[in-house]
């Protein structure tokens, strides 16, 4: 193996910094941006914005990297009269922020709607009205110019290599799961030294056509980078070939001797995923399949001799532990 190869295939992820604001002490942000993000005509029941907030003059200008996240507090108290906690949002909002300069960065939060469910001891069995997420609509509902308290950033796995160049990428989204990945295709195609040359793929799964977020981005980046590719697996439309609706492991599996596989099994290959946490078991049974699971994924005595196609959702979630180059955020 040669110098060149070990170095491609141990990707070297920067030192970020992380908390700079506390829950305890939130600053003020403004809104400066919110807009729809679903197209017109939407199919599916949910309500999807790309939320822009100025951070100037805060801890926080310039100092959040692409992939990371950052807090909002919403305002008033919960339901045992305590502050609402911080929720977290992954930035949509590349690293040099939607300025160019750090000082305003973005986020794409869904409505929470939903009917009550008894979460603890004690809560009604009985009690079904509607539910809404206090900081999801409290973020939607924001107008520009409103103040809102801010914390962060956090994470510190979920990044993009130092060296862009040296790898290829392939990420993996589902619904609002695609926000890092707009802020990690801004840094790599729109950074201050050029656009990458590496090969990057897309893989964005929505119920409908219509609740592809950002796919105007996305589809301009492909007319204009021969090395950028979406793909979009569209779970409840029939495909252009007639064939069923899919999910996007399936989609993977579908174009894998094609188009992923030379990827993945290549040094080079780094994989992302961020979204819903059923996306997150069908790959690792995909990998298995494919038989590469040695690059992704370290698997623990308990699962070795079981095979892949038995594997259940548990058995997953405590035995396979992603490696250095397979970074995952699910819910
Ligand atoms: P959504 O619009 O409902 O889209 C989800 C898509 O994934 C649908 O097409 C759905 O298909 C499909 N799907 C369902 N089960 C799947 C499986 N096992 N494998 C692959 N695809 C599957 O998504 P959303 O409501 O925005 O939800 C996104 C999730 O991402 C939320 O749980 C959110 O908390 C999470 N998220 C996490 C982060 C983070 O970790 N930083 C950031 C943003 C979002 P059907 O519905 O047709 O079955």
């Amino acid at each position: 193996m040669s110098d060149d190869t070990i170095t491609a295939s141990m990707p070297i992820f920067p030192e970020v910094k992380m908390n700079i604001v506390t829950p305890k002490a939130p600053v003020t942000g403004t809104v400066v941006k919110s807009e729809v993000c679903l197209k017109g005509g939407r199919k599916s029941a949910g309500f999807v914005r790309h939320v822009e907030i100025d951070v100037s003059g805060t801890p926080l200008e310039g100092q959040c990297r692409a992939g990371q996240s950052f807090g909002i507090v919403a305002p008033g108290v919960d339901a045992n009269g305590k502050p609402h906690k911080v929720r977290l949002y992954s930035l949509a909002s590349p690293t040099c922020g939607e300025d160019g300069e750090g000082k305003v960065i973005s986020t794409t939060p869904k409505r929470v709607i939903d009917e009550f469910t008894p979460q603890k001891d004690g809560d009604d069995p009985e009690k079904h009205e509607l539910f809404l997420g206090v900081c999801s609509n409290y973020v939607c509902d924001l107008q520009v110019g409103d103040k809102v308290q801010v914390t962060g950033p956090s994470g510190k796995r979920f990044l993009l290599p130092v060296e862009h160049d040296k790898h290829d990428y392939i990420f993996m989204a589902t619904g609002t799961g695609i926000a890092p990945f707009r802020s990690m295709c801004k840094d790599l195609f729109e950074h201050p030294s050029g656009p990458t040359t590496s090969q990057v793929h897309v893989v964005m799964g929505t119920p409908y056509t219509t609740d592809l977020l950002y796919d105007e981005f996305f589809c301009e980046l492909e007319e204009k980078y021969e090395n950028f590719h979406y793909h979009k697996a569209v779970s409840r439309e029939k495909q252009t070939d007639g064939s069923r609706g899919l999910y996007v492991g399936q989609l993977v599996g579908q174009k894998y001797d094609e188009v992923f596989g030379p990827i993945l099994s290549s040094d080079r290959g780094l994989m992302y995923m961020c979204g819903l946490v059923g996306m997150q078991f069908g790959i690792y049974q995909l990998f298995a399949e494919k038989q590469i699971t040695d690059a992704y994924m370290t698997i623990k005595d308990e699962l070795k001799d079981v095979c892949f196609s038995d594997w259940d959702r548990e058995q997953m979630r405590r035995y396979i532990k992603p490696t250095h180059r397979m970074m995952v955020e699910v819910y």
